[in-house]
């Protein structure tokens, strides 16, 4: 699922990470390319439009942190306009409603998997304690009904289903059967046909009529794309329904019912399926779908947590130091205490493009900073400004007052040292322009 979209999208960051700034002109091909994968992934139109205006908006807003490079910065807009996209939090499923039993509709074209959904949704509400009853009032397809039953059968739940052919009668005998029997709540499975006919849409709002559902949802098979998302217009007109269930999701859906939906009805999307087995049913998370589209959480985070703790003037005046290579032990200090706040020192790393590429991840894992921190602190002023000074004497002194010894001392100048060097050419690199990927 939204493998295309993934991949184009990355290669669109790709393109940015070799910049050194948000432009009009990068960000310009930028949009291009995401729009074209966002059309390629069978995102409606007016959606796609309305996407990339925001993002451009955003990128050239002030809101743009200047410490992270522009590839993160724009990872981190997408990612946040494809949440707000998918319809920002998660909604989830209403049933505390003073009625018992609290009554569930769920409505949707033949074959969208709307009965092996009501199947999943028994199963989940019966594992957080509930007591479902399942009602077959697919009354037009018998094989409906004896699926619902073989369904119900495998996940422990009862199935209401009666010789009947008014649907109504059905779902009204099957609440009363559910007051009967101590269940607390109604999954009524509704008629489907092939297409949106007018006698299902008639029986669907008399369903909901005189049922007066808690919930009304909504399954579609998002692996039709843009065609899913103009059933379910048509099913909202009608039904005014609570929220969607996208179906097959593992398959190889491109994505675009996922994308448009919550726009263009303006339900949230509650429920997604992936998969035909009674637990392949997941919450729909916006934030977690938006991740797995863009495979890049660590980069969200981290630019999230940037945009909350870095002191911006700081990290720019550190940055046009580094470029005049005025760069010194105070700076070094400074960043430590910025990273601190941070938790990572992952974060330095990825705050300057290419350096990621450049030190081993295990060389940064589990390194503490509080020798360091005692080394600079013993340091004077001259010290930590010019490091060069600091001979055999000093360093004895230094390690003393630090609690460290002088081998402690010299590991750090010397690291400092590399990196001042390793940070210079990399300053130098991105400057000329050369492509740097960022680490995801
Ligand atoms: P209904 O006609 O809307 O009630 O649809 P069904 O529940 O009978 O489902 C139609 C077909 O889709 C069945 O073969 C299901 O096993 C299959 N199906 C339902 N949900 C999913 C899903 O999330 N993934 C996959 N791969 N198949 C599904």
């Amino acid at each position: 699922m939204f493998d295309n979209l993934s991949d184009r999208l990355e290669a669109t960051f790709t393109k940015l990470s070799g910049q050194a700034t948000i432009n009009e002109v990068n960000i310009g091909i930028a949009m291009r390319d995401i729009k074209r994968a966002l059309i390629s992934a069978d995102v409606n139109y007016k959606v796609v439009k309305k996407f990339v205006e925001e993002v451009r908006a955003k990128s050239l807003g002030e809101g743009v942190v200047k410490s992270v490079s522009p590839a993160q910065m724009i990872v981190k807009i997408v990612n946040d306009e494809l949440v707000e996209l998918m319809g920002g939090e998660h909604k989830p499923l209403d049933l505390n409603g003073s009625r018992i039993p609290a009554v569930v509709m769920v409505a949707g074209l033949q074959g969208s998997g709307k009965t092996t959904f009501c199947a999943k949704l028994a199963r989940r509400l019966k594992k957080n304690g509930r007591h479902p009853l399942l009602v077959a009032a697919d009354v037009y397809r018998p094989a409906a009904v004896e699926q619902l039953k073989t369904l119900g059968g495998q996940v422990d739940v009862p199935v209401y289903a009666i010789d009947e052919q008014d649907a109504l009668k059905v779902a009204l005998e099957g609440v009363e059967e559910a007051r009967k029997t101590a269940r607390d709540v109604v999954i009524v499975d509704t008629a489907g046909r092939l297409q949106v006919d007018e006698a299902m849409m008639v029986e669907a709002e008399t369903l909901k009529e005189k049922l007066g559902p808690d919930e009304i949802l909504f399954v579609v098979d998002a692996m039709i794309g843009q065609e899913a998302v103009n059933t379910a217009k048509i099913f909202n007109e009608r039904l005014d329904f609570d929220g969607v269930v996208l179906t097959k999701l593992d398959g190889d859906a491109r994505g675009g019912a996922a994308l448009s939906i919550k726009q263009v009805v303006d339900k949230p999307i509650k429920f997604m399926s992936v998969g035909e087995k009674p637990d392949d049913l997941d919450l729909f998370y916006p934030d977690r779908m938006a991740q797995r589209i863009l495979g890049m959480g660590d980069i969200v985070s981290f630019v999230e947590k940037a945009q909350e703790t870095l002191d911006l003037e700081k990290t720019q005046e550190m940055q046009s130091r580094l470029l005049k290579n005025e760069f010194d032990l105070n700076d070094f200090y400074d960043q430590l205490q910025q990273l601190k706040k941070m938790g990572s020192i992952q974060g330095l790393v990825e705050m300057v493009p290419g350096l990621n590429k450049m030190i081993p991840k295990q060389d940064l894992e589990g390194l503490d900073f509080g020798p360091i921190e005692a080394i600079i602190c013993s340091m004077t002023k001259d010290e930590k400004h010019r490091p060069e000074i600091i001979n055999g004497s000093r360093r004895q002194r230094i390690a003393r007052g630090s609690g460290t010894s002088v081998q402690d001392v010299n590991m750090l100048l010397k690291q400092f040292k590399e990196m001042k060097k390793m940070m210079g050419s990399v300053t130098r690199m991105t400057k000329s322009g050369r492509k740097i990927m960022p680490q995801n």
